[in-house]
């Protein structure tokens, strides 16, 4: 038992020195430790932990406690995560601690309360870090391992709800500590937004850097409207490092949680955000400027250091084009399976002001298009079938994990010449797209091929999300609303 005795110790240790453990609640956050792992014959040794993250003291304790045979090797999950939840800092004590520091400096804040999430085990930072990503024109490109690949868009509509509806979905704060889905180490802080009470968490799954979610603190649908735009203006007040955007709130072009209204932001300016003007527009009596974005999807963004204007700015381009039909281009507004047109606003802020990107989307579909006229197409659905939500639609992708074996092979047929396999039809495209790059500078390797096609699709997927695909059309929207041409 010398083992167990030791390894609970160096986590205790490891607890004091990253997790803010006070010394009087030292035994006591011991004991807790000791109870979950059923009593164990222990004494204290007096290790001591050097590491800065949790996978090795975690590491220790498993080994110790499956040779003990006090739990199996795929009960890891679930116990590393009540062992850190009970060593982790009370959510009174993380909202006071960042509470405190954001009220001096609101980077330092966001940073503390991210690297305490990693700290505590429940941003597996460690498993994030080892996705493939790398940027290909113009875009960038992830393969998440840590995620499953999640392809019900019906799902999305109940907020991934569990049996025994406690709590009501995935994202409410009632996850807080919750066992129903290992979620012990979840800790969240307050934040208000155009007066009502949300709150901030980092996602365990990572897209990219302080990736987190904003989100309402009542279980109501996701929706967007004229204080959705304050709101999203309200968090980049506070945290003007950070993005954040708002899905749009309809099955198959939204996120994966659409019962409970949410936002994703984080510490990452996303492609988009750089994307410079196709054409830039203005009107009387508006001091900012709206511009169409040289960018594969159909997006406006409205840029002004007002934040009422802009916010009624947003709600006309919202509005015009909840209501906006164009049968010729396949745009039906609404009919009898609902609306099909919505905006997704994402919002920077930077030197000019707000710079709110309203995305149009339409998640319309066709006896030729099942999964969507403006979604990836069939052609592409064996690298993405997902839904493209807000994160895609800003140009980072998040490709399923299967990928990354699948393309491997796909990369050695191609590197040796020979054919592609019956059960590898559904790459045909990408195998032979990806052979012709290949002979085009074979010394990169087959490797570099395979990636620049991935990027290549990618661009093409934006572009089929694309409502207007000539930016003429998304000039004279913008000119039927009164502005004109600068
Ligand atoms: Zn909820």
């Amino acid at each position: 038992m010398n083992d167990i005795s030791a390894a609970v110790d160096k986590l205790v240790s490891y607890a004091r020195k990253n997790l803010c453990l006070a010394e009087e609640n030292v035994l006591w956050a011991r004991n807790a430790v000791l109870d979950i792992l059923g009593s164990p014959d222990y004494a204290f040794t007096g290790e001591e932990s050097c590491a800065l993250s949790p996978e090795e003291p975690l590491g220790e304790l498993f080994s110790a406690c499956e040779k003990a045979g006090i739990f199996a090797p795929e009960e890891r999950e679930e116990y590393g995560d009540r062992v850190m939840g009970a060593l982790s800092l009370p959510p009174d004590a993380v909202c006071a601690r960042f509470a405190d520091t954001a009220a001096l400096d609101a980077k330092a804040a966001t940073e503390w309360f991210y690297t305490y999430c990693v700290k505590n085990d429940y941003v597996k930072k460690s498993r994030l870090d080892k996705n493939p990503r790398f940027e290909e024109d113009g875009l960038i490109v992830t393969i998440n391992k840590a995620k499953p690949e999640f392809r019900d868009p019906k799902k999305a509509a109940s907020g991934n709800s569990v049996k025994g509806g406690y709590p009501l979905c995935a994202i409410c704060r009632e996850n807080e500590g919750c066992p129903v889905r290992n979620k012990r180490t979840l800790r969240t802080v307050d934040l208000t937004l155009d007066g009502e009470k949300w709150f901030w968490q980092y996602s365990p799954y990572g897209y990219f850097y302080q990736h987190g979610i904003a989100v309402n603190c009542l279980h109501t649908p996701m929706h967007v409207d004229r204080s959705t735009f304050l709101k999203l203006a309200d968090f980049v007040d506070m945290f003007p490092h950070y993005f954040i955007g708002c899905n749009a709130p309809l099955p198959r072009i939204g996120g994966s949680v659409l019962a409970h209204d949410h936002f994703q932001g984080g510490g990452e300016m996303l492609p988009m955000h750089r994307a410079s003007a196709y054409a830039a527009l203005s009107r009387p009596s508006f001091k900012g400027v709206a511009e169409v974005l040289d960018w594969p999807g159909t997006v406006i963004r409205v840029v002004s250091a007002d934040r009422e204007e802009l916010a009624d700015v947003c709600e006309e381009i919202r509005e015009k084009w909840v209501g906006f039909e164009d049968l010729s281009l396949g745009i039906v507004p609404s009919d009898e399976d609902g609306v099909h047109n919505a905006v997704s606003p994402t919002v920077v802020k930077t030197a000019r002001g707000y710079e709110m990107s309203v995305i149009l989307r339409s998640n319309i579909t066709s006896e030729r298009f099942p999964d969507g006229v403006f979604h990836a197409h069939p052609e592409f659905h064996s690298v993405k079938k997902e839904s493209i939500g807000l994160i895609e639609a800003q140009g980072l992708f998040i490709l399923p994990g299967r990928l990354e074996g699948q393309l491997k092979e796909v990369a050695d047929l191609i590197e040796k010449g020979e054919p592609l396999p019956e059960e590898h039809a559904q790459f045909s495209l990408v195998y032979k797209e990806a052979s012709a790059l290949y002979s085009e500078r074979p010394a990169e390797g087959a490797d570099a091929a395979i990636r620049r096609e991935l990027g290549s699709i990618c661009r093409r997927i934006l572009q089929n999300t694309a409502v207007f695909k000539d930016k003429r059309l998304t000039v004279k929207f913008l000119e039927e609303l009164g502005f004109a041409l600068i």
